[in-house]
């Protein structure tokens, strides 16, 4: 089981609950799709670590830490609006 961070190492991807599975799964063609994705997603002992990457890395596209592309630029634009 993970416990800690890692911080921009990537090896909690180790750790993820989608490792094994369809990587098509989360790089769905819409948000409606996005839906099976982000249920794996919030049951993953990484999802914070996976988001955290995404943001930092601005990966545009797929499903990261249950988020997709556009939930991402939503919480960038959240963040920049509060900085
Ligand atoms: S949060 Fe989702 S995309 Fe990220 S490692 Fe976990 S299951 Fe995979």
């Amino acid at each position: 089981m993970y416990k800690g961070s890692w911080d921009m190492n990537t090896s909690w991807k180790n750790y993820g609950s989608c490792r094994g599975l369809n990587p098509n799964i989360f790089y769905p063609s819409c948000e409606e799709e996005a839906r099976v994705a982000k249920a794996i997603c919030r049951q993953c002992p990484v999802q914070n670590e996976c988001l955290s990457y995404a943001l930092k890395n601005q990966e545009k596209d797929g499903v990261w830490g249950g988020a997709t592309e556009r939930d991402r630029r939503r919480m960038i634009r959240q963040r920049l609006k509060t900085a």
